[in-house]
């Protein structure tokens, strides 16, 4: 039986995974689907202490996976298909095996939103993507007009990256002001390859029929005047929702999915903790995600110290 078992390898995961480790917990650590978490899909990370110039999102995640497990963390490219939490010790469904542990923390993160537009889904990877850094250099969308669409931190660093490829870039967005950090918003806007299109929303994305992005059609939310824009890539950066479904019913959560802890990292059933963008809708940082790492690790090991007393 296990006596850690930690769902996500993110900054709130893998923190998790350090302090467990260096509590000789030896903890058990299930990537997901995306190991590494959201973080591995960004370029520079330029707000994490003590990389004053900035570091690579896929190296410091690579960093922090090696830290862990020099000091005894084991991290499995694995999915969680199930979670009996009813009884203890916890029978969790991975990859079709069960596996038993004495405490869990979740720390599983949070995916991207969707425009939940049909043709949005239909367009998928053929010109409709999620992640700049991951395919904003694909030759589809090289010199060609692209469009962001979202107004946070995550749009302007998409429409920023998004520059060195495109001949253009709108960025879409439904208010007139970036809900984005001061220092973001004005770098991205004061890029001359960046043209705001506020008030607006896309209502589709052409054209389904071609089978590849050729432009989409925009409606003005203040006199509803609806244009279409021609681009070759369509990049969606308007937030996130939490990974939590597979806990609905056990785990207390509002009505977003976000896990809501009861004390510290503790969530309602006893021996399972919680860290990171998976219960936090309010600062989703990097380092806030560690720091929630950090202390779901500590409480589990203040639990099992009292557990195994
Ligand atoms: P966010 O801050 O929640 O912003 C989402 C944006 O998408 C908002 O502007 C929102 O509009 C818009 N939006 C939401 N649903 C929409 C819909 N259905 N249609 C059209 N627009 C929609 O998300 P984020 O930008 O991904 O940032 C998440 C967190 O990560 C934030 O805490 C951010 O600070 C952090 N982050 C930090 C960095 C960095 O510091 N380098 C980089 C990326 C992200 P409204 O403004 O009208 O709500």
């Amino acid at each position: 039986m296990e006596k850690v078992v930690i769902i996500g390898t993110g900054c709130a995961g893998l923190t998790a995974a350090l302090y467990t480790a260096r509590a000789n917990l030896t903890p058990l650590v299930f990537t997901g689907t995306l190991p590494g978490g959201l973080l591995t899909t960004t370029s520079i990370v330029e707000n994490y202490p003590g990389f004053p110039d900035g570091i690579d999102g896929y190296e410091l995640m690579t960093r922090m996976q090696k830290q862990a497990e020099r000091f005894g963390a084991r991290v499995k490219f694995a999915t969680l298909e199930a979670a009996d939490l009813s009884k203890q010790p916890f029978v969790l469904t991975v990859d079709g095996e069960p596996v038993e542990t004495q405490t869990l923390i979740i720390a599983s993160g949070a995916s991207h939103r969707h425009l939940d537009l049909e043709s949005e889904s239909l367009l998928e990877r053929k010109g409709v993507t999620y992640c700049a850094t991951c395919d904003g250099a694909l030759p589809m969308f090289r010199n060609q007009p692209l469009v962001v669409v979202g107004g946070g931190d995550s749009a302007c660093e998409e429409a920023t990256y998004l520059t060195r490829f495109g001949s253009v870039v709108f960025l879409v967005h439904r208010r007139d002001t970036l809900r984005a950090s001061k220092i973001m918003a004005d770098r991205t806007l004061s890029n001359p390859k960046v043209k705001p299109i506020w008030n607006s929303v896309v209502t589709e994305i052409l054209d389904v029929k071609q089978d590849k992005v050729t432009g989409v059609r925009l409606k003005n939310l203040k006199n509803d005047a609806e244009q279409v824009l021609d681009c070759a890539g369509v990049f969606v950066a308007i937030g996130h929702v939490p990974n939590t479904q597979l806990f609905k019913g056990a785990i207390d959560m509002d009505e977003n999915g976000y896990i809501i802890p009861k004390r510290g990292s503790e969530t309602n059933v006893t021996g399972v903790f919680v860290a990171g963008d998976c219960s936090d809708h309010v600062y989703r940082q990097a380092v806030t995600a560690a720091g929630l790492g950090c202390a779901a690790a500590i409480d589990a090991e203040r639990h099992l110290a009292k557990l195994n007393q």
